[in-house]
């Protein structure tokens, strides 16, 4: 299931959401400037690795 659906389901009903940069393909410093990273659970620029 795509993570970003996992998440939205998480928080409807109580859970943890899961981080999304350990499979996002942003996941280097020189390409992701977000301080939060790498525990950001709510990202617009979040593109899935593999
Ligand atoms: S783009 Fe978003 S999800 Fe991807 S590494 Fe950066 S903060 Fe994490």
């Amino acid at each position: 299931m795509n993570i970003k659906v996992t998440n939205i389901l998480r928080r409807m009903f109580g859970g943890k959401p899961v981080p999304l940069c350990p499979s996002c393909m942003y996941d280097w410093r020189s390409a992701c400037h977000n301080l939060d990273r790498p525990r950001v659970t709510k990202c617009d620029e979040y593109k899935k690795r593999y």
